[in-house]
């Protein structure tokens, strides 16, 4: 009796299921109205370079200002923009805005990193996207970089993996983010069209544990296939000490800054003094 009772509850309203289905509705709509409602807004977070602690790029990071919710967090909103066909139209405006942000910066030899989500890849306007937003901004496409996760590999490799490349040949960079926390088949990693692999924040956040013996292992293979290698997720002194000893090329994380408003951009890299070593001339 009880089963069938249970059997019977399951298909009548559920209070919280519908809760759920009208939250993510609510996202969606509100999507829907977000760029032309000037609600997006793009936030950068320096990588720099672990030799010269100098600022190499930085990656940008979307918020959303939610009119009625306030903040959203791209962990909530990117998943409902991908699963309701709003990710290509969202990626492009993150596209044209950070190379439009880029060309702003002080010093012309740091890059902005995009992310790009798996579905935007899989309809297959990144190319002209791509193209378009360095066209209107004027950015070299040797500034901008593409930030893909390995989930993108197991889609289509063979039709994203030519893409990819496409990029690299015009001089655009593709990392890889998340790294570890994919399915990733090590011998897979040789055969993408790569340049440097982004280490989770979970390996960096556990590393202490172990003795950095995941670390160690990815930057051994890293090195193998001549990858580079940045770290993500850097809170602490002693994670950057033990990370830069055995060889991280790049890192970022909340010990140097938390993502800035494009705003202050210029303001940070004054105030640090982290510049390429080119002499930095603020009024240029
Ligand atoms: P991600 O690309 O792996 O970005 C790193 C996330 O870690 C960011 O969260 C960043 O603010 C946060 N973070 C940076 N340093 C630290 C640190 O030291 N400690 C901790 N605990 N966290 C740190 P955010 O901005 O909330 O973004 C979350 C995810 O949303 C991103 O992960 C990315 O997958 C996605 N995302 C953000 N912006 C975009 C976008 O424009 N397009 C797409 N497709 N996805 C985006
Ligand atoms: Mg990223
Ligand atoms: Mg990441
Ligand atoms: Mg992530």
């Amino acid at each position: 009796a009880a089963k069938r009772e249970g059997k019977s509850r399951a298909k009548r309203f559920d209070p919280v299921l519908a809760d759920d289905m009208a939250d993510r509705y609510d996202l969606e709509q509100g999507l829907r109205d977000a760029i032309k409602g000037d609600q997006f807004r793009l936030v950068f977070q320096p990588i720099i370079d672990a030799r010269t602690g100098a600022c190499t790029a930085f990656e940008a990071l979307l918020r959303w200002n939610h009119p009625v919710r306030g903040a959203v967090s791209p962990a909530t909103f990117i998943p409902v923009a991908e699963q309701s066909g709003q990710i290509e139209r969202i990626g492009r405006w993150v596209l044209e805005e950070a190379c439009r942000a880029a060309t702003g910066w002080p010093d012309p030899s740091i890059a902005v990193t995009v992310n790009i989500s798996v579905s935007h890849v899989l309809v297959g306007s990144l190319l002209d996207d791509v193209e378009h937003a360095l066209a209107v901004s004027g950015l070299p496409p040797s500034r901008l970089k593409i930030e893909i996760t390995e989930t993108m590999f197991l889609h289509d490799a063979d039709r994203s993996a030519p893409l990819f490349d496409r990029l690299r040949q015009m001089g655009v960079g593709i990392l890889l983010d998340d790294f570890g926390t994919g399915f990733s088949s090590l011998s897979f990693l040789g055969n993408l069209p790569i340049d440097v692999i982004k280490i989770d924040q979970s390996f960096v956040r556990d590393a202490g544990r172990n003795g950095y013996a995941t670390i160690e292992a990815i930057l051994s293979i890293a090195r193998a296939l001549g990858l580079q290698v940045t770290a993500e997720g850097v809170e602490t002194p002693e994670q950057n000490r033990n990370l830069v000893e055995r060889g991280v090329g790049s890192v970022q994380g909340y010990l140097f800054s938390r993502p800035i408003p494009a705003a202050g951009v210029t303001d940070w890299l004054r105030m640090t003094g982290r510049v390429p070593d080119r002499p930095f001339d603020p009024a240029a």
